[in-house]
């Protein structure tokens, strides 16, 4: 069996200190196997956002481990960890600041630029991505020319672009209306049947049928749960 692509043990995350403690999350451990998504449902405060931002890197936590493709975040330097969330990981998150006098496709391909990859291979990747989100034919505009919608999709695009492993999403739906929201999640299920592992924090036990596994959060902790059973509909939609 190979290692799990995400593994969270025994995650502990304390904000504040004395009387104005809050302890986020109280001992999580958690598994993502490649080719597996995994939903993470929960009211609001019960820990959501915090656990996210611990598995990609973002925010250490108080105590736990956290292995990514079986290498402890801990023992990495912070230039290794930036390294690791250009290259193997994929943030989609609800704010989208696009550079406006760069394309989309131009947008899409910034952080493999950055990361040194030669111009036809970053236009390729860039264009993939596009195409994942419905948006080839808009490659070339200006976010300006593009609807909100649109602009969206090209930050979620940019948010997956190239060879991420692990791909972790914090409502990436909530401010897009549902056609959009639909072509995101079936793009992210696409990504994960070609292998990579993803989280998928939702509110919505529809977008939460898109995963293999949801799991419940309250207070911090994993109060339940429970293999997705994704409706007829929507398998036939990913085939
Ligand atoms: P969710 O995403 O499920 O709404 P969060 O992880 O954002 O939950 O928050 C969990 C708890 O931690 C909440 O009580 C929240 O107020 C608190 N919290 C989150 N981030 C911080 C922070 N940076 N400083 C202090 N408290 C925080
Ligand atoms: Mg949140």
């Amino acid at each position: 069996m190979s290692a799990p692509l995400l593994r969270l043990t025994r995650i502990v995350q304390e904000y504040g200190s004395g009387d104005t403690a809050v302890t986020a999350l109280a001992g999580i451990d958690l598994e993502v196997a490649p080719g597996e998504l995994v939903a993470v449902m929960g009211a609001s405060g019960s820990g959501k956002s915090s656990l996210l931002s611990i598995a990609g890197g973002l925010a250490k936590p108080t105590s736990g481990t956290v292995e990514v493709e079986g290498v402890d975040l801990a023992g990495l330097s912070p230039k290794r960890v930036a390294a690791l969330r250009r290259t193997t990981l994929g943030f989609v998150f609800q704010d989208y600041n696009l550079v406006p006098t760069l394309t989309a496709v131009e947008n899409v391909g910034l952080p493999l630029e950055l990361d040194g990859w030669p111009r036809r291979k970053v236009r390729q990747a860039a264009l993939e991505a596009l195409a994942g989100v419905d948006l080839t034919d808009q490659a070339g505009r200006f976010p300006d020319d593009l609807s909100g919608g649109q602009q969206q999709r090209v930050a979620i695009a940019r948010a997956v672009v190239g060879p991420r492993r692990l791909i972790l999403a914090d409502e990436p739906t909530g401010a897009l209306d549902s056609h959009t929201g639909e072509i995101v999640l079936r793009m992210l299920r696409a990504r994960i049947d070609q292998g990579a592992g993803g989280v998928l924090v939702t509110h919505d036990a529809r977008h939460a049928a898109w995963a293999d596994r949801i799991v419940f959060l309250r207070d911090g902790r994993v109060a339940d749960q429970s293999v997705a059973s994704r409706p007829e509909s929507l398998l036939e939609g990913t085939r």
